[in-house]
């Protein structure tokens, strides 16, 4: 099966395991762990809600990256505002002074049920109704007066949750099921110090500075109108040029990597997903089906795998022509649900710059290492050096395709990980059962980590549709298939560059690389010279523009390019004609330097910086 990480996916699903509540509590380590100190922070948050606002249900409150979060029903289906939680903040500050020992307690099912159900937590009941009937023991911690269901750990007190914070209320389906009732979920963040705190509390600032959502708008790059459907963008010109910009580089890339140029159509017969197994797996994630042609179901497609395989299909294949390396930027469409679409990282229609390479065995090893290599040389291409790679072995229970076979392909990407000096992380266990994978993961300007490509091979695949090929003796021999995505989706992607240099654009991919600034705009000498400067950059292979902001103070149209982050600016007036020296004013506005330099020497610096794809 073909379905590698969602590559679309830009946060974990937040859906609670509740089963990890059943069984006895557990042993706090020597030592607190963030997670403990986020998980009883949840619990303070949910100590202090039951206080303020008496008849409040509390579901689940687990840690998660960087924070915590609590579902709550409120009496009378009231909803949190904003002053609500600045007053819940308060009482677990003034809860924590307190200095409120967490106890911890075992009960049977019996007894806990009965005590929550006394105390009108019917989330609770639910949960030790749900739990497997061989639990015979629950974990109970209280911090004063508030009672919950959980096997911790939990740090000592509440005296050593200071560094805390609130940061948002969220509806949220319960058990994560748009069937259900809406929960209000509270998050929020809690920390060690004081400061770690505040310097979290400022990535998070800098983050909503870089939101790719505000930034796509205030650049006029894409939009998602209401009248096509949620999670479906649109590039606008400025963006289609970054997108076309960021295409023609990876086709160019791929051409020199030795990669053939395949096309797919959109939608397919079911028969296909039947046999790629995508409809027995994938099927929640697809769009439902068109019935056409007298009955027959048509799906639009959730991945470009399947398709390539019947290009490889479509005749006798000799071990001659492998490593056969397909690749297609291929659209593609997954019905997310409504509450997790997020501008272009979480989207339903989306564009994988996907490729499938058919294999010898003996050639895996080569291939992947060769592969990698690929992949991240094109990602430092765009500007990202800060990478680690996640290497996800055999799943204990099932997997198709040999224990050799495994071995190989596993011990293939770890050497080829090795071998570039990049931190591995493993993954023991956690690939799928048709083969191993490794994905590349990427650190961005502001620290963040992002889930880049991905390399994964498949042992599955060329059984499902029996692909052979002749070997040197005559003999049919099965393939092996890896799945390749760089970019993972270039919706995503885009999205990721675009938080990465939040909106200035390393010079190679700027919409408009050089703004010209006439100071006297009314001058025709000054018109003239601008007019034909731009023609001699143009010329040169740049993007120049000429300010529009006509009758404006030069100040202004400076502002105006510097927000629509031009990288260079030249702003040229009547003086600097009559000079004729050929020397003008450059302005660098990602830097805020400026000098003079003469036209020659501008021209020369911003196409070989254009041509050497700089990122600064
Ligand atoms: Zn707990
Ligand atoms: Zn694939």
């Amino acid at each position: 099966m073909a379905i590698t990480a969602n590559y679309n996916a830009a946060v974990p699903d937040e859906v609670v395991d509740d089963a990890a509540e059943a069984g006895p509590p557990l042993e706090a380590p020597a030592e607190a762990t963030l997670e403990m100190l986020r998980h009883s922070a949840a619990h303070l948050m949910a100590a202090a809600v039951t206080q303020l606002f008496p008849g409040a249900q509390y579901d689940v409150g687990p840690a998660i990256e960087d924070g915590f979060f609590y579902n709550f029903r409120l009496p009378e289906a009231r909803h949190f505002t904003e002053s609500d939680l600045e007053s819940i903040e308060r009482r677990m500050h003034e809860l924590s002074d307190a200095q409120i020992p967490f106890e911890r307690d075992a009960l049977s099912k019996a007894e806990a049920r009965e005590l929550f159900e006394k105390m009108h937590q019917d989330f609770k009941v639910d949960l030790i109704d749900r739990m497997d009937a061989d639990v015979d023991s629950v974990g109970i911690y209280s911090t004063g007066d508030f009672v919950d269901l959980c096997r911790g750990p939990h740090v000592a007190h509440s005296g050593l949750l200071k560094a805390v914070k609130l940061l948002r209320v969220a509806g949220v389906y319960w058990r994560g099921d748009e069937r259900n009732e809406q929960l209000q979920r509270v998050y929020g963040t809690a920390w060690f110090t004081q400061e770690d705190l505040d310097r979290y509390l400022e990535r998070l600032e800098e983050a909503k500075r870089r939101d790719h959502r505000r930034l796509g708008a205030e650049l006029d790059l894409f939009s998602f109108p209401q009248e096509i459907g949620s999670g479906l963008a649109v590039f606008h010109p400025n963006g289609g040029l970054i997108r076309r910009l960021m295409e023609d580089y990876s086709r160019e890339r791929h051409e020199a990597g030795g990669y053939e140029f395949v096309n797919s159509p959109h939608i397919s017969k079911a028969e296909l997903f039947e046999i790629s197994g995508h409809l027995q797996w994938f099927a929640e994630s697809m769009f439902p089906p068109m019935e056409l042609d007298e009955g027959t179901h048509y799906y639009l497609k959730p991945m470009n795998c399947p398709f390539h395989i019947l290009i490889y299909r479509s005749r006798t294949r000799s071990y001659r022509e492998l490593p056969l390396r397909l690749f297609e930027f291929g659209s593609v469409y997954r019905y997310e649900k409504s509450g997790v679409v997020h501008g272009l990282t979480r989207v339903r229609g989306l564009t994988m710059d996907d490729a499938h390479i058919f294999c010898a065995r003996d050639q895996m090893m080569d291939e992947l290492t060769s592969l990698l290599d690929f992949t991240l040389g094109v990602l430092r291409d765009f500007g990202l050096s800060d990478f680690y790679l996640e290497l996800s072995t055999m799943p204990k229970e099932k997997a198709v395709g040999t224990a050799e076979e495994w071995a190989e392909a596993t011990e293939a990407l770890s050497t080829a990980a090795r071998g570039r000096g990049l931190e591995l992380v493993l993954d023991e266990g956690g690939g799928a059962f048709y083969g191993p994978k490794i994905s590349v993961q990427a650190r961005d300007a502001i620290g963040r980590t992002w889930q880049m490509s991905t390399i994964q091979a498949d042992f599955q695949m060329p059984h499902r549709f029996d692909l052979t090929y002749i070997d040197a003796g005559g003999a049919a021999v099965r393939p092996i298939m890896i799945h390749r995505a760089l970019f993972g989706s270039i919706e995503r992607f885009f999205a990721i560059l675009l938080e990465h240099y939040a909106g200035h654009f390393p010079l190679w991919l700027a919409p408009v690389q050089c703004e010209l600034i006439p100071v006297q705009d009314d001058a025709p000498e000054v018109i003239e010279y601008v007019t034909k400067l731009a023609e001699l950059l143009r010329a040169a292979g740049l993007r120049a523009g000429i300010s529009d902001k006509t009758g404006e103070r030069m100040q202004a149209k400076v502002r105006d390019a510097e927000l629509r982050r031009v990288p260079y600016v030249v702003v040229i007036g009547r003086r600097d004609v009559e000079r004729s020296d050929d020397v003008v004013r450059v302005r660098d506005t990602r830097k805020g330097s400026q000098e003079d330099i003469p036209v020659s020497v501008l021209i020369d610096r911003l196409a070989g910086e254009d041509r050497e794809r700089r990122s600064s």
